[in-house]
């Protein structure tokens, strides 16, 4: 690691309205924003060699807590030298800490004061999440950007509910920032961000964000949406909550989203997003293109020479006709999934440099504005 550069400095060099740019220096390398962070589920970005992933212009991927505890398990890839070696990503690595996940895919699950106790979807073999554990988990991995522990309840349970779960997520964030600071050497090195939660309340925003600033975070996220509330409920909700969050810290926009809503999140003010739409929909054949959506398997692409998306500048643009990726996506390739992939990571990386570029020259409604024209056609 180059000793130069700070632990974690987040400077913005632009606004244009609520909107922002600059960038996250750390330690394995600085993080441009608004910055999009590629999944890397199970320490690969599906379909992707990590050389790949960085030459679309990611400066930072995601790793997932849960998968990688159950399998390889974290200290497995401790004793292979972290996860920053075991997949040859030197950049740096943002991990989740497992609280989304453990609730939607494991089963049996059994939610005290303490954690979660869980049984693996893989093996049906038990294990315990708890702060304390989830900290570790990441400090075993190497991660750079440490996620607190947090529970992510639907937006549709009762009130009494998401208040309560928001409660239990305020005290696990301080025992997550209590046990990362007790991490030595990674502690040093690395960042902890917390986690707003309130589901679609205002109030509950409110008093989540203050327990989280008397804490004190390195960078805020907002959780609990992008969990089918649908663009305009959380729309509404991001016309208030980041301005809740402290101004001097990235605010992360957890597990969103779609082109359009990167764009209506970073009007709202948000600087960092995480989705595996762009890899999961690549491996499909749906592609996002600056016209649109397409869906590569329609028989309308069968005979056409085009490419994808004339305004692209990655290397399936260069090279593939729309018919070919239409083939290869008819025949199930492995092929068509690797090229589709490589095209979204490399739309949503060029979608996020010209937002900056536009907040930078302080024309970020007129880029809003043509986005939605020839995107939605709106
Ligand atoms: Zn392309």
């Amino acid at each position: 690691m180059a000793s130069e550069n700070p632990r974690f400095a987040f400077t913005v060099a632009a606004t244009d309205g609520r909107a922002r740019t600059g960038q996250i220096a750390m330690r394995r390398g600085t993080i441009r924003t608004p910055a999009f962070m590629p999944v890397g589920t199970a320490a690969t970005v599906k379909a992707m060699k990590p050389e790949d992933v960085r030459a679309t212009g990611a400066d930072i991927i995601l790793g997932n807590t849960y998968h990688l505890m159950l399998r390889p398990g974290a200290e497995r890839v401790a004793r292979l030298g972290g996860l920053h070696k075991f997949m040859r990503w030197d950049r740096p690595i943002l991990t989740d800490s497992g609280g989304y996940q453990v609730m939607s895919l494991s089963d049996l699950r059994k939610l005290t004061e303490k954690g979660v106790e869980f049984r693996s979807h893989i093996d049906g073999s038990k294990h315990m999440l708890t702060p304390e554990r989830s900290m570790e988990i990441q400090r075993l991995l190497g991660s750079d950007i440490v996620m607190a522990f947090d529970e992510c309840p639907r937006a549709d349970r009762p009130m009494e509910e998401i208040e309560a779960s928001m409660e239990l997520s305020m005290r696990w964030a301080q025992r997550s920032r209590d046990a990362f600071d007790a991490g030595g050497d990674h502690a040093e090195n690395s960042a902890l961000f917390g986690i707003q939660q309130g589901a679609l309340d205002k109030g509950l925003r409110a008093r989540s964000a203050e327990a989280l600033r008397k804490i004190g975070f390195d960078g805020y996220a907002i959780g609990g949406l992008a969990v089918g509330e649908g663009q305009e409920a959380m729309f509404d909700v991001l016309d208030y909550a980041p301005g809740m969050l402290p101004e001097d810290a990235p605010r992360y926009l957890m597990g969103v989203g779609k082109p359009d809503d990167l764009v209506g999140a970073v009007e709202r003010g948000v600087d960092m997003f995480d989705c595996v739409l762009p890899t999961r929909s690549g491996r499909n054949g749906q592609a996002f293109t600056w016209n649109g959506p397409v869906n590569l398997r329609n028989a309308r692409h069968a005979e056409d020479t085009g490419p994808l998306d004339p305004r692209c500048h990655c290397a399936t643009c260069a090279s593939y006709s729309r018919a070919y990726l239409h083939h290869l996506h008819k025949s199930g390739e492995i092929l068509g999934a690797m090229l589709v992939t490589e095209h979204n990571l490399s739309f949503y990386q060029q979608l996020m440099q010209a937002m900056r570029d536009a907040i930078s020259a302080g024309t970020f409604d007129d880029f809003a504005r043509n986005f939605r024209r020839d995107y939605l056609k709106a």
